[in-house]
């Protein structure tokens, strides 16, 4: 049977050194690192995500500046919403919650974030770093999936790595990074030709589908470490991504909820940190 990989309890340990480290930043300087969230429409999910950021913003004592914005805003509403965060001081690091509206380009508003603002790690300058192997200011997902598979002790280094997903969110930049530390990484999707035997090649599996259960067992070596990004929600409750029965086929294995999802969180807070200290150039920003 697979051992728990207790993403919850790692989570608080980081929320709580953040806290500490906000309250140094505040005592040196005077004021808190500030997470500014922009929502465009009134999507209840979107909403619940960006209200989960910013109780955990103000739980470590940081500045929490929500902006919304009506469904029918226009491009050009968001474009100038960013550039007025760009500019203020107050706003260590901004998130824009996607998706937007249909009537808006996301890439755009994206392009237009200060990529020393971008803690959501999606403008081209931070994602083309990542890719270079310079990573900076990298989307919180795969960050968190990194320090689980750290926590767990898992071997990366000439490790076979599949990643099932490739957004701009998750699979991608879990990608890279997994390839920084010289995993052997392939990355599947739809298209991919035979995947479970694809999937059964590796050490560590991480499914960022979007599909309840999509990872069962015969997809799986034995003793693999599984880790699980999928948040679906179902008739039946929040369902991850992998089969719970993977979990007699896997050595180590995230649950769902408990694994992957809480240290979103406590990574964002800590690319907020990291923006607030570029601000203060406390840090040298690799993107010029
Ligand atoms: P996404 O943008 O929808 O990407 C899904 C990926 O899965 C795509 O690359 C897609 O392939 C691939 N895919 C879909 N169906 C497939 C199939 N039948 N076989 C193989 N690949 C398939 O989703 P995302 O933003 O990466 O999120 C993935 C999941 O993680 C969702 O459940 C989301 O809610 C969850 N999530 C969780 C967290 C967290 O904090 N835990 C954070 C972000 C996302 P194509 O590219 O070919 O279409």
């Amino acid at each position: 049977m697979a051992a728990v990989i207790d993403g919850k309890a790692i989570a608080a340990e980081i929320r709580l050194a953040v806290k500490d480290e906000v309250a140094a930043h505040r005592a040196e300087f005077g004021e808190a690192p500030g997470l500014a969230t922009v929502l465009v429409g009134d999507d209840p999910g979107s909403k619940i995500y960006v209200a989960g950021k910013h109780r955990a913003s103000e739980e470590v004592g940081m500045r929490s500046i929500e902006h919304e914005l009506p469904v029918d805003a226009s491009e050009s509403d968001v474009l100038d919403l960013v550039e007025d965060l760009n500019a203020d001081d107050a706003v260590s690091g901004m998130i824009v919650q996607l998706p937007l509206p249909p009537q808006i380009d996301g890439g755009n508003v994206i392009a237009t974030i200060d990529p020393r603002k971008d803690v959501d790690g999606l403008t081209p300058t931070n994602a083309g770093l990542l890719t270079q192997g310079r990573a900076s200011l990298v989307p919180a997902t795969p960050v968190g999936v990194m320090e689980l598979l750290r926590r767990a002790g898992a071997e990366l280094e000439g490790a076979e790595a599949v990643v099932i997903g490739r957004s701009n969110l998750v699979g991608r930049p879990l990608a890279s990074l997994l390839l920084a530390e010289n995993a052997t990484v392939t990355i599947c999707h739809s298209r991919t030709r035979d995947l479970p035997a694809v999937a059964r090649r590796a050490d560590v599996l991480v499914a960022a589908v979007g599909k309840p259960e999509f990872v069962t067992g015969d997809m799986v070596k034995e003793g693999a470490t599984v880790i699980d990004v999928g948040i679906n929600r179902t008739d039946e409750g929040l369902r991850g991504d992998v089969d719970p029965a993977v979990a007699e086929v896997a050595g180590f294995m995230t649950p769902v909820p408990g694994g992957v999802g809480p240290m979103t969180i406590a990574l964002l807070l800590r690319s907020t940190l990291k923006a607030a200290r570029f601000r203060r150039g406390l840090l040298a920003f690799r993107g010029g």
